[in-house]
């Protein structure tokens, strides 16, 4: 639904900004992996339709710039909540700031998170968070770990975004203005804020500082369940009563026919390890890692644009499928 157009916008204020700064670079499109393709629909038939049929419901949230429906045609998780529900699943979706802090839209989120469980009578919910929306998960965690049978990140900076730091770092420096990048993300948040008919307060500046390896070090010192203990590592499967688990790409550019592939083999450049075109592969980490190098890039993840991902790789729907199944043959 929504988000994929505003990343899209982002990405392309982004890419010029690079193309400003002379800084075109070869993409270094990173190695292909042979995925496996897996399809359930094979358990679908076996099953009926429970694959996906989870005991509690499964929360979908988003990363930067989301907004849960564009004129209702354009999903953030693009054809992820009919993939889920046509198994079984009970999917709700929820909104929070485009741009802020980490602490903003945790808070945000842990307000829906608590009314959605006084509405349904559920005793708990399954959380799955997009880039941002990884890392406001973790905080909802920690604050109401009675309610969350399971955090799943899906290309969550952990350890920082190299984009936000290569960001900041410029902003301090002076090679762009501060002020030029607030208004244009604080107007994009607001504007797409209000195309979706909501009016959270945008922070962009905020948002960028949560998104900094400094910044992650600071949420992580306060929020560290289900963070590996080495780098690269795995996380606690199970801290706090809490399921963790991450999965992430290292496509970049992955079908030709998508034009937001192009700004993020832009931003490629900044990363020193393989990534997504915003968020590198170690950074994704969390829990259990199911998978850190699926061929996607940050926006495939989501299956966007509107499903223009990686032909002859893992479809983006039947990872979240196999999730679901996952959390529900776990009891949760
Ligand atoms: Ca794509």
């Amino acid at each position: 639904m929504r988000i994929g157009l505003s990343v899209a916008g982002v990405l392309r204020g982004v890419g010029a900004v690079f193309a400003a700064a002379a800084l075109v670079s070869c993409t270094a499109a990173t190695a292909e992996q042979p995925d496996d393709v897996e399809d359930s629909s094979e358990h679908d038939d076996a099953l009926g339709s429970s694959y996906t049929k989870t005991q509690y419901p499964i929360v979908l949230c988003h990363g930067m710039a989301g907004f849960d429906s564009l004129f209702g045609v354009l999903d953030y998780f693009y054809g992820i909540e009919s993939a889920l529900t046509s198994g079984g699943a009970r999917v709700y979706i929820t909104q929070v700031p485009a741009f802020d802090s980490t602490e903003a839209r945790g808070e945000a989120l842990l307000a829906q998170i608590e009314d959605l469980v006084a509405r349904t009578g559920d005793a708990k919910v399954n959380l799955i968070g997009h880039s941002h929306g990884g890392l406001d998960i973790r905080y909802v965690a920690a604050a109401r770990p009675d309610l969350i049978a399971s955090a799943t990140s899906v290309g969550s900076p952990h350890q920082g975004a190299e984009l936000a730091d290569y960001l900041r770092a410029n902003i301090k420096g002076g090679s762009f203005s501060e002020g030029v990048l607030s208004v244009f993300a604080n107007s994009l948040g607001t504007l797409l804020g209000l195309l979706s008919g909501r009016t959270d307060p945008q922070d962009s500046l905020s948002a960028l500082a949560s998104l900094t390896s400094a910044g992650l070090d600071e949420f992580n010192a306060q929020y560290p369940a289900g963070l590996p203990s080495a780098w690269c590592g795995n996380g606690a499967a199970v801290e706090n009563g809490i399921h963790f688990y991450s999965w992430s790409g290292t496509g970049v550019i992955t079908n030709l026919l998508d034009t937001t592939d192009y700004p993020l083999g832009l931003t490629n450049f900044v990363y020193d390890e393989a990534n997504d075109g915003l968020v590198g592969k170690c950074s994704s980490h969390l829990g259990v890692v199911i998978r850190d190098d699926y061929n996607m890039n940050h926006l495939d993840e989501v299956n966007q644009i509107i499903g223009l991902t990686a032909l002859f790789s893992t479809n983006p729907k039947t990872v979240f499928r196999t999730h679901a199944n996952r959390l529900k043959t776990e009891g949760l």
